[in-house]
């Protein structure tokens, strides 16, 4: 039986997430990777150089991106060959699995941490406070893969690339209409991957603005992520939200600007490997499980810190 492996395209390639999503089919067998969007040549070559990678899909077509209508029904004819099919929990995958899972009967499992064996998987649920052992008893596992909790797929050492070849029959269901193209990401690295990731909160509306974070994060080469008190005082863009029902993130180094650090909130940063706060109440929950905690106005904080960073690099050689 088959492991697909689907993932996005683009013109840039393969995203750290879609590495990371085949990395975790790896463990299953050999995949067969699907990449899907506009331009995507780039992708499907990349993927074939991935260990673990028996064959590439190439479905490239300007139908595609954002409309998982357009693919779940290609999808869900390739499915009756397959014992998994999976997708990173990105947004891509988020909306994807969900699509497929509704065409074919089958309930996915989202957000999987780890593959036991046996049909059994593991989920983080109850805002990440408990994991669930969750046994798939149908023939075909549906699954999301958290990037944070696999590694990606290594190059391949030796052998030729593996073939790719087109998916036939895509067609416009004509269901949805694109507005405006989405927002390019620019050149910030991807939160799901990066190793610093600057989150700014809802103190961030004494400053103004969320450009401070932004200068953070262009001085740190991090990406920018927002709590859902920021979203809400729209101070920043829903995507970038972090949390229970936002993006999981488990960078090298997390830090948290003017966040108060409710339950939710920590739920999609506590496995980031160190975590720094700066907030101006002592008392905030962040500041407790910091591994450094700075009690100060952000106003202040962050323009300081900015000064240092800049006089680090200035002082190297
Ligand atoms: C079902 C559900 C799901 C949710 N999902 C998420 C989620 O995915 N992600 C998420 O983040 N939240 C989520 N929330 C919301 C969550 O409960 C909090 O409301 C939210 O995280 C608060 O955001 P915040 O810390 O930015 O704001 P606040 O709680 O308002 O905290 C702002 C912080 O900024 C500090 N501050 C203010 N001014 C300054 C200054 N000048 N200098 C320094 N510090 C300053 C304050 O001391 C305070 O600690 C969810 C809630 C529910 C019910």
């Amino acid at each position: 039986m088959t492991v697909l492996v689907v993932v996005e395209g683009t013109d840039k390639g393969l995203s750290e997430a879609s590495r990371r999503a085949v990395g975790a089919a790896g463990t299953l067998g050999p995949a067969l990777l699907l990449t899907a969007g506009v331009d995507c040549r780039a992708a499907a070559e990349q993927g074939a150089v991935l260990s673990g990678v028996a064959e590439v899909l190439l479905a490239d077509h300007p139908c595609l991106p954002g409309a998982p209508e357009n693919l779940a029904p290609l999808l869900a004819n390739l499915a009756p060959a397959c014992s998994h099919v999976l997708a990173p929990a990105d947004a891509f995958g988020a909306t994807l699995i969900p699509f497929l899972g509704a065409l074919l009967g089958v309930g996915p499992v989202t957000e999987t941490t780890a593959f036991l064996g046996d049909g059994v998987f593991e989920r983080p649920c109850h805002a990440a406070r408990l994991v669930a052992r969750v046994r798939v008893l149908g023939r075909l596992a549906l699954l999301t893969v958290r990037p944070s909790a696999f590694s990606p797929a290594p190059p391949r050492r030796d052998g030729p690339p593996a073939p790719i070849r087109p998916l036939p029959g895509i067609r416009d269901h004509g269901l949805c209409r694109r507005l405006r193209p989405a927002q390019p990401l620019g050149e910030r690295p991807d939160l799901e991957s990066a190793r610093i990731a600057v989150v700014g909160g809802r103190g961030l509306e004494e400053a103004g603005s969320f450009a401070l974070m932004e200068a953070l994060a262009h001085r740190l080469n991090a990406a920018v992520g927002a709590s859902r008190g920021a979203v809400d005082a729209e101070l920043a863009s829903a995507d970038l939200q972090v949390g229970q029902t936002g993006r999981i993130i488990a960078p090298d180094l997390y830090l948290g600007v003017g966040v108060s650090g409710s339950l939710q909130h920590v739920a999609g940063i506590k496995e980031a490997r160190v975590i720094a706060a700066i907030n101006k109440d002592p008392a905030a929950p962040l500041l407790a499980m910091a591994d450094v905690a700075w009690v100060a106005d952000l106003r202040q904080a962050v323009p300081e810190l900015l000064r240092a960073l800049q006089n680090a690099a200035d002082a190297s050689p």
